[in-house]
C-alpha cells in the first residue's frame, strides 16, 4: 500500500510542474481569444482560476489522497473536462480550439494509452456540452492575426517542454535498463561475473584467439577445503571469505582480464593475451597471497587454493574442450595435495608439480 502510495505520489509530483507550466502559459496565450467575447466576470475569474489555481488544487487533491495514482487520473479528466469547456466558450476559435485538443491528447496518451485518450476524449465532450448549456452553440470560424501571435508561446514552449520530459525519462529507462542488465551478469556476493555471463564471454574469448591467432590463459581456482571454513566458524565467515578472496583476486587482474565466480568456492579467469608462464606467476602471487591472509576475528583461519590453468590451443574445437581441459588441471592440483598451481596432465609425473607450496 506504501509502495503504491509512494508511485501515486511522484506520478503526481512528475505531473505538477508540466501542468502548471501549461495551463498557465495556455492561460495567457488565449487571453486574446476570449477578450473580445465580452464575457461576464465570473467567467474571466473562472478562466483565471482555471489556469492558475486548478495545477496548485490538482496537486493538493492528489498528494492528500488515499490512492494518490487514481486521484490524479481523475485529475487529468478534470483537465479535459476543463479543455472541453474552454474550446466551447472560446466559440471554437480554430487556433485556441486545436492547441486545446492536441494538449489534451497528449496529454492523455503519455498517461494512459489509448484507453485514457478515449476517457479524456469523453471528458471534452462533457465539457464541452457544459459550456453549451450554459453558453449555447456559436461557431467563430476566424482566428485573428493577434490571436495567432499570442498563441505563438504555447505553441513552442508545449511541445518543447514535452520533449524534454520525454527525453528525461528515455535516459532514466535506459541507465536502469543498464543497471538491470549489469546486475543479471553480476554475481551478488562477490561482485564478479556470474557464471551464465562469464561462460557467454569464454565462447566470444575463445573465439577471438582463434581468429587473430593470440594468446590467452583460462584459470580455475577452488578454495581448499572451504567446507571446513564453513563448518568451523560459519556461513557468515565463510561469505567474508569469498568477498575477500574476490576483491584480492579482482586487485591481481588487470582491466581486461574477466573474472568470474563459477560456482560455490569455485572461481574462474579468462586472461586475454597471457601465456600459461605469465598466468602461472600471477596466479602464483594471488596464491601467496592467500596463504598470508589473516583475519582480525579468526586469527587462526588459514586460506589456501588450488589453481588450474589451461592456454587456448589450436586443437580446441570449441570453448568447452578449452575449460574441460583447465577443469583437468584443477583437478590435477586438487588430487596432488592442494594449495599448488596445476597446468595439466604432465603435472601428474612425480617431479613435475609446477609450483610447491
Ligand atoms: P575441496 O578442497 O575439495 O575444494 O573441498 P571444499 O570443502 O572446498 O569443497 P566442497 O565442494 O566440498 O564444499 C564447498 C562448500 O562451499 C560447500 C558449500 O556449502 C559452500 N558454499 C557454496 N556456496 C557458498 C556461499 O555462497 N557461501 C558460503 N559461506 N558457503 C558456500
Ligand atoms: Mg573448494
Amino acid at each position: 500500500m506504501d509502495n503504491q502510495r509512494g508511485r501515486g505520489l511522484s506520478f503526481s509530483r512528475r505531473i505538477y510542474v508540466p501542468r502548471t507550466f501549461g495551463l498557465g502559459i495556455g492561460c495567457i496565450c488565449m487571453m486574446p481569444a476570449l477578450y473580445p467575447l465580452d464575457m461576464p466576470t465570473w467567467v474571466w475569474m473562472f478562466y483565471l482560476a482555471s489556469g492558475f489555481v486548478w495545477p496548485h488544487l490538482a496537486y493538493q487533491r492528489s498528494s492528500r489522497a488515499h490512492y494518490p495514482y487514481r486521484t490524479e487520473q481523475r485529475n487529468v479528466l478534470i483537465d479535459s473536462v476543463l479543455g472541453g469547456f474552454w474550446a466551447a466558450t472560446l466559440q471554437f476559435n480554430p487556433l485556441p480550439a486545436i492547441i486545446i485538443v492536441s494538449m489534451m491528447t497528449m496529454n492523455n496518451v503519455a498517461i494512459g494509452g489509448v484507453k485514457m485518450l478515449v476517457r479524456g476524449t469523453l471528458a471534452q465532450c462533457t465539457g464541452i456540452a457544459l459550456s453549451l448549456l450554459v453558453f449555447g452553440f456559436t461557431f467563430n470560424p476566424y482566428t485573428t492575426t493577434l490571436q495567432i501571435y499570442a498563441c505563438l508561446p504555447i505553441l513552442v514552449l508545449y511541445p518543447f517542454a514535452v520533449g524534454m520530459i520525454s527525453y528525461r525519462m528515455t535516459s532514466a529507462l535506459a541507465a536502469h535498463k543498464r543497471t538491470l542488465s549489469a546486475l543479471s551478469r553480476t554475481d551478488s556476493l562477490t561482485g564478479l561475473l556470474n557464471h551464465g555471463s562469464w561462460k557467454d564471454l569464454l565462447q566470444l574469448s575463445f573465439q577471438t584467439c582463434r581468429r587473430t591467432h593470440s594468446d590467452a590463459t583460462l584459470a580455475l581456482i577452488d578454495i581448499d577445503h572451504f567446507k571446513r571454513i564453513n563448518d568451523t566458524y560459519g556461513h557468515i565467515v565463510g561469505d567474508s571469505v569469498l568477498r575477500q578472496f574476490s576483491n584480492e583476486l579482482k586487485e591481481n587482474l588487470r582491466a581486461e582480464d574477466l573474472a568470474g565466480r563459477y560456482g560455490g568456492d569455485e572461481f574462474c579467469v579468462i586472461l586475454p593475451n597471457r601465456s600459461l608462464a605469465q598466468t602461472q606467476e600471477i596466479m602464483e602471487r594471488l596464491r601467496r597471497r592467500c596463504c598470508d591472509f589473516r583475519y582480525a576475528d579468526e586469527p587462526e583461519l588459514r586460506l589456501s587454493l588450488s589453481i588450474g590453468l589451461a592456454s587456448c590451443h589450436p586443437a580446441f574445437e570449441d570453448a568447452s574442450m578449452w575449460l574441460n581441459e583447465t577443469d583437468k588441471a584443477l583437478y590435477i592440483a586438487k588430487n596432488t595435495g592442494r594449495n599448488k598451481i596445476s597446468t595439466g596432465a604432465a603435472d601428474m609425473l612425480p617431479d613435475a608439480v609446477l609450483i610447491k607450496p
